[in-house]
């Protein structure tokens, strides 16, 4: 006999069956029982919580010829007919297929007639939010006058794009998340009837991965119970949903707030060499985060059920780690969680979290430390240890910026050095980057970007993680500029003597000349080139008309590019240089 998937096998049959969403259950029995059902529901949740399993028993309730205080029979001819797939007047559609207007306009006629063997017809529309406009429409014109024997159950996931005009004509249930420990009770319950023995730490580590959605969480369980049918153990529930023991996490949020970034580099290199997910890494490590919070405020808020995959180290790290630094992490975590999305490179963001974490909290200023909620109980040394690092970075920062302002003659506008403090837009360096861009050249950015991979395989393994995220956008025999995507790790490489030196070294053996790197953050730097052609472009033009004043009427002045515009174009590329006569 040919294996049947669980959640066919356990698909509820009736009310009672249905897992964590008691209010929804008992408040339709209640309509059935007192004959107050709706001719239109929407229901609402995520997937797999339950939405068209309930639609089906609502349909047999609504039908039963035998139905036993508001719940189907599931024995009679209706009931088991609706159960086979083969009652004609309980009609299901899937709008993510059929989206037609036609398809609705089929139902706006066929449901005027009385149904053939059932007391009321009911139409099943999953996915409802994929129909067509027309198609709503023409659903709205069914909705508005619905006939007798009609009961029309909607189920979507997205509510939020079904017209208002829809909703307004229907009873809507949103179905909730089930939790972790309605999830593992029900596994429990399957392996208990299959005879097969579990591991209480596999079932929760099943139940956060399918967070919160049955169907998800039993097709785990399928393919765990594939790997041997005797015993579920946690290995196997990990191996399937590729997340990581607590004791990995754990090992690493202390490495990392221990200042130990290359430790966390390799917890993270031996996670993700095993096979696991880097987003499912993330989603990992925020979980365990979040707990270890919510531990220090109010333990007894932990899932019971989630409290099974905690280990010994959690109480402690609880106590090691400052409430404040948690919240970082957390929020460093969930931006490099939206990062990965968009990046064919997440290991690279990963590495990268683990320099950001690794370093010290930035300092709060007096108020805000004050207002922000109960003092981190930090001790003295810590205080310590962190204030002289910092000391110390702002010392190095200090540094890099003399050092990459004076680096071709002493600053020419002596503006007031801006107060670094924190992140804000990264300081850009015109007293560096105008020189270079002066006597740039598209022939000196290609060979640059030639060589460029090569200047970053020379680096070391951490600070080439960071400059992957790095582009050379200008070139002069002299100087490179080099933009950065991001904010915050751009000021880190600034303020890395050694990194900015070591490419320096890296360019040098490449091409043969002392150059210097520059950096400018991606944002910036559409900015930064039209600012520069407006302010030395234009004087440039200026001095060079007064040094060769025309000695003859040149023949067609608009024709002929002014020499600044070729200088430029010939610099950034045609595409990217806008010529405007004002
Ligand atoms: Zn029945």
């Amino acid at each position: 006999m040919s294996y049947q998937a669980l959640y066919r096998v356990w698909r509820p049959q009736t009310f009672a069956q249905v897992v964590g969403q008691e209010a929804i259950t008992q408040t339709l029995k209640n309509a059935v029982i007192s004959k107050q059902t709706s001719h239109a529901y929407l229901f609402t949740g995520p997937r797999g919580t339950g939405k068209t399993s309930v639609a089906k028993i609502l349909a047999k309730a609504l039908n039963c010829l035998h139905p036993v205080d508001g719940e189907p029979d599931n024995t009679c001819e209706i009931c088991t007919a609706i159960n086979e797939g083969s009652e004609p007047d309980v009609i299901e559609i899937d709008a993510a297929s059929n989206n037609g207007v036609d398809e609705i306009r089929d139902i706006r006629d066929k449901a005027k007639y009385a149904p053939a063997e059932a007391k009321v017809k009911v139409y099943i529309i999953d996915e409802v939010h994929m129909l067509s406009t027309g198609a709503f429409n023409a659903l709205l014109k069914t909705l508005e006058e619905p006939p007798e024997h009609v009961a029309f159950i909607l189920a979507t996931t997205e509510p939020n794009k079904i017209p208002a005009t829809i909703i307004s004509r229907t009873q809507r249930f949103d179905f909730r998340r089930i939790t972790s420990a309605d999830i593992q009770k029900h596994l429990a319950l399957i392996l208990d009837d299959k005879g097969i023995s579990y591991d209480q730490k596999a079932l929760a580590v099943i139940a956060r991965a399918a967070d919160g959605g049955m169907r998800d969480a039993l097709s785990i369980l399928d393919q765990v119970l594939s790997f041997g049918q005797d015993h579920v153990t946690e290995a196997n529930a990990r191996s399937v949903t590729g997340s990581v023991t607590t004791a990995q996490l754990g090992a690493y949020l202390k490495a990392v707030h221990g200042g130990d970034a290359a430790s966390g580099m390799g917890i993270i290199d031996d996670i993700l060499s095993a096979g696991r997910d880097s987003a499912r890494l993330l989603e990992d490590l925020i979980a365990y985060a979040r707990d270890l919070l919510v531990q220090q405020s109010a333990p007894k808020l932990i899932d019971a059920a989630e409290m099974a995959l905690l280990d010994e180290q959690f109480a402690d790290l609880a106590k090691a780690l400052p409430s404040r630094w948690l919240y970082h992490a957390i929020d460093a975590m969930s931006s490099t969680q939206q990062q990965l999305r968009a990046t064919n490179q997440p290991d690279l963001y990963l590495q990268v979290l683990t320099v950001r974490l690794s370093e010290p909290l930035p300092e709060v200023s007096g108020a805000t430390a004050a207002a922000a909620a109960p003092a981190p109980q930090r001790n003295d040394a810590d205080a310590a240890t962190i204030a002289k690092l910092q000391q110390a970075v702002q010392q190095l920062q200090a540094t890099v910026q003399t050092l990459s302002t004076t680096g071709t003659s002493a600053p020419q506008k002596a503006k007031a050095a801006p107060k670094r403090s924190g992140r804000r837009p990264a300081a850009v360096n015109t007293n560096a980057i105008y020189p270079i861009l002066e006597h740039a050249t598209r022939d000196d950015l290609n060979k640059l970007k030639d060589v460029w991979p090569d200047v970053l395989d020379r680096l070391a393994g951490m600070q080439k993680s960071m400059m992957k995220i790095s582009e050379p956008v200008a070139a002069s025999p002299d100087g490179v500029i080099v933009s950065f995507d991001n904010d915050f790790y751009i000021e880190q490489v600034k303020s890395d003597a050694t990194l900015l030196q070591d490419m320096a070294d890296g360019l040098k053996a490449m091409t043969g000349r002392d150059e210097r790197v520059v950096l400018v953050e991606q944002k910036q730097w559409p900015t930064v080139r039209q600012n520069f052609i407006k302010e030395v472009g234009f004087k440039k033009s200026k001095q060079q008309e007064q040094e060769n004043p025309p000695l003859q009427p040149q023949p067609a002045p608009e024709k002929q590019e002014p020499e600044v515009v070729k200088k430029i174009t010939d610099l950034l590329g045609s595409d990217n240089v806008q010529i405007k006569n004002d």
